[in-house]
């Protein structure tokens, strides 16, 4: 550790994760002296245990599947198996490459890395390795581990939580997964591609549930192709051992049977017996609550990341952390439009969205004011050649702007790095419909639904 007992940083940060080390870099680039925390490795769950390995994970699959259906391409090539062990390589090959790249960006910016198990032990000191460690300013960026329910405990063997999923060293041959959220379905997704018979219990009345519910039915379709079985809107109710697996009842009396059982329910924050209640964090059910700053009750404590009530995201984790840093250096900041954050769940088809759903739209302009258009993929020149299906649909205030970007289709995350700036930049329909999108490309369908929507289609009817 470089610093010595009298040395007081200006920042001192709890938690090496997303929000963690993007505050790190962020204020140490603008001059604070800062110190970050970590008692495991620096990254946190998205890189070894969310984001990456999931992606990787995913992307073995889509490998498997055109291996498998290669031929719809004249293409002769024969799938023989996944050898999970290679998988799980290839996935860890991945995230120690952006772990070692990740350190060295660290070190390269002179933020002081101290590895250890961290409490906050005053507003103003975290203590850690038996050393207090006093700052001007504390941010807290503990994040977030998996959740269960009562009564169900994750043995981490049969009963598994998305930790467990990402070394799992067998192919399962069959699964129920708790939950059609995010996590839940990118990892029905990748399983069914490896083989597994996946099965998903969602209590809801659809998977993705935050989605528009546009999204959640064509997933829900494109699912049902690939075999994926669901069960929506009855709650769990029990799980027991059988002599090879697990069954899962539900409050319908209904049971599925599984070699294994993956709680997909959500993430709870991180922040028992971490001093923060002590210190007088005001909290809500483990959250630390903050403000549109990220600014706790307490002067001198932020909070960013899984650890707050906000989306629970990689990209909305590095844009707190950046804006606490920025704030702390004196710069001017603005507070995020969490609606305005792009989102992707990455399964085969992936989901993604900007903006507000049709539902919520019609909630804040009136239900006359709102205007939807759909714009099929099976007019777009590139997702034929990909061989996929899906949609872009738009949801926009009447003679207004874009307020909604709703895609479905193999790549479209892709494309929302540029729906995100037509909802950010309020943009027009007819604004859009001016840019020229690239032919053949999927960013073509953003481009034609906006044409349709301005009122003069190309690629669709009228
Ligand atoms: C399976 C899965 C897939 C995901 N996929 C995506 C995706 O595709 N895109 C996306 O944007 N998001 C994704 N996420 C979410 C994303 O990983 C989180 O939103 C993000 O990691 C949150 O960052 P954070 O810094 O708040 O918390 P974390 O990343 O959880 O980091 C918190 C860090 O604090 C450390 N810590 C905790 N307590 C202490 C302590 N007392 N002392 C010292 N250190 C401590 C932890 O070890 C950890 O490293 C996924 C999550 C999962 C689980």
């Amino acid at each position: 550790m470089a610093n010595d007992a009298s040395t007081v940083f200006d920042l001192v940060i709890l938690g090496g994760g997303s929000g963690g080390y993007a505050a790190a870099l962020r204020a140490a680039q603008l001059g604070l002296d800062v110190a970050l925390i970590e008692k495991n490795k620096l990254g946190g769950t998205c890189l070894h245990q969310g984001c990456i390995p999931t992606k990787a994970l995913l992307h073995a699959g889509e490998i498997a599947d055109q291996a498998r259906e290669s031929e719809q391409f004249g293409v002769k090539a024969t799938f023989e198996g996944i050898d999970i062990a290679a998988v799980l390589k290839y996935k860890d090959d991945v995230i120690s490459g952006l772990y070692k790249g990740l350190q060295g960006l660290v070190a390269s910016r002179k933020v002081t890395y101290i590895e250890g198990e961290g409490r906050l032990s005053s507003p103003t000191s975290v203590d850690v390795n038996g050393q207090r460690i006093e700052g001007r300013h504390v941010l807290l960026a503990t994040g977030s581990v998996p959740r269960s329910l009562p009564g169900l405990t994750i043995d981490g063997n049969r009963i598994i939580s998305s930790d467990h999923a990402l070394v799992l060293d067998r192919v399962p041959k069959s699964a129920i997964i708790l939950g059609g959220g995010v996590i839940g379905v990118e990892f029905a997704s990748a399983w069914k591609s490896f083989g597994t018979d996946v099965t998903i219990v969602e209590g809801l009345p659809h998977l993705v549930p935050v989605e528009d519910e546009n999204s959640s039915k064509l997933l829900e379709r494109a699912f049902r192709k690939r075999g994926i079985k669901f069960n929506l809107g009855t709650f769990f109710q029990s799980a027991e051992y059988t002599a090879d697996g697990v069954k899962v009842t539900l409050a319908d009396g209904k049971t599925f049977e599984g070699e294994v059982l993956l709680v997909a329910i959500g993430r709870g924050p991180v922040s028992q017996n971490l001093g923060y209640e002590e210190q007088g964090v005001a909290m809500d059910r483990g959250y630390v609550l903050v403000d549109e700053f990220m600014r706790t009750n307490v002067p001198t404590i932020s909070a960013v990341g899984d650890l707050v009530p906000t989306l629970q995201l990689a990209h909305v984790g590095f844009a707190e952390g950046i804006l606490v840093a920025e704030r702390l250096a004196g710069l001017k900041t603005v507070p995020i439009d969490y609606d305005g954050v792009p989102r992707v769940t990455y399964c085969h088809p992936e989901v993604a969205s900007v903006g507000v759903t049709e539902a919520k739209a019609k909630e804040l302009y009136g239900a006359d004011k709102v205007v939807t258009l759909k714009y099929n993929l099976a007019g777009n020149g590139r997702s034929k050649i990909l061989k996929t299906s899906g949609e872009v649909k738009l949801v926009q205030v009447r003679d207004g702007a874009v307020v909604g970007v709703h895609m479905v289709g193999d790549r479209m995350g892709e494309q929302v790095g540029e729906a995100q700036l037509i909802y950010n930049w309020e943009a027009l329909p007819t604004e859009v419909a001016q840019l020229i999108h690239a032919h053949p490309t999927q960013s073509e369908a953003l481009g034609e639904a906006h044409l349709a929507l301005a009122g003069k289609p190309l690629h669709s009817h009228d």
